[in-house]
């Protein structure tokens, strides 16, 4: 079964080029791990944050959108030198383009917005770029949104005026807007703004996990009537309460049938945040990953579970493209 996953951070895990780099530098989705795993396209996140940890990137980057582009150019350096495997994919024709090729795709994505610093033109620069997916915020505040949290007060906070604008821009450049990791009253501004299908590209079901980065029933069902998907997120956090660090098969297919059931099964997708935390698979990491197909495959028809691994997802990527 093909694959398309909407999250992974493994493009952060390269380190000043050095080698072996993704190809084969063990984390569980580098490029020899997608490949073994069947996969046809891999979202790679750029993770540019003000509050977090840059072990990564030189600390002569000083702008996030500096440390941005130096990312950006880590994802590029990692393309040209794996070109006999994996190629950039702008479009959804690219990724069958690639595919008839025998390559996999890579998308490149954002998590958390930041980087646009306070100019809504820099979203022209990462289209140009290649981005085709943009995640409004990550864990803490930023110029356009208030993160997820425990705290009702700040889980209620609309976008701010420059996050309405982005939408507005993001819709137009046909960029797709990712609110996982988005509080609640965000949420809700992205479904009346967004007038195309936007993604959770790793957000699992609050409703059976109750974790602030999990959407609720509401949600998922407002995030499935305007044609977008959630990915399944892999973290034991978001899937189960056992306090464990173990991510099971039947864990992420219990979220997979609660989502269908509430949102309908066009709205499940995958997502599954590997090298961006910590756990521990039973099936290893992302070459394992036909044992959650055929953990799926029970529970679904084979047309269904088809949707779920990659075809919603680039249903959503398309039905963005100007
Ligand atoms: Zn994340």
């Amino acid at each position: 079964m093909k694959i398309v996953d909407m999250h992974c951070d493994s493009i952060m895990t390269v380190k000043f080029n050095r080698e072996p780099g993704l190809r084969s530098n063990g984390v569980d989705a580098c490029f020899d791990n997608l490949k073994a795993g069947g996969y046809l396209a891999q979202f790679f996140a750029i993770f540019s944050s003000a509050r977090a940890k840059y072990e990564h990137v030189p600390k002569t980057t000083p702008l996030l959108y500096d440390r941005y582009k130096w990312i950006r150019n880590a994802f590029y350096n990692e393309m040209d030198a794996n070109s006999d495997i994996i190629a950039q994919a702008r479009s959804v024709s690219d990724v069958l383009e690639n595919e008839k090729r025998g390559l996999m795709s890579a998308i490149l994505t954002i998590e958390d917005g930041a980087p646009i610093e306070d100019d809504l033109d820099n979203l022209n620069g990462f289209y140009e770029d290649g981005v085709r997916v943009f995640g409004l915020i990550w864990n803490f505040e930023n110029p356009l949104a208030y993160p997820n949290s425990e705290d009702p007060e700040i889980m209620a906070k609309p976008l701010k005026p420059f996050g309405v604008e982005a939408v507005k821009r993001l819709n137009e450049l046909g960029i797709v807007i990712d609110v996982s990791h988005l509080n609640d009253g965000g949420f809700w501004d992205v479904c009346k703004y967004s007038e195309k299908p936007f993604l959770a590209t790793h957000s699992n079901a609050r409703g059976l996990t109750p974790h602030p980065r999990n959407l609720t029933d509401e949600q998922l069902r407002a995030l499935g009537s305007k044609g977008g998907v959630s990915g399944l997120n892999f973290c034991p956090y978001f899937l189960h309460e056992r306090g464990d660090k173990v991510t099971t098969a039947d864990d992420i297919v219990a979220h997979a049938v609660y989502m269908a059931n509430v949102a309908g099964v066009d709205s499940v997708g995958f997502g599954t945040d590997f090298d961006g935390t910590e756990a521990f698979f039973p099936f290893r990491n992302a070459a394992g990953i036909q044992q959650i197909v055929d953990a799926l495959s029970k529970k679904f028809h084979e047309s269904e579970v088809e949707k779920i691994c990659y075809k919603n997802v680039l249903r959503v990527l398309k039905e963005n493209e100007k």
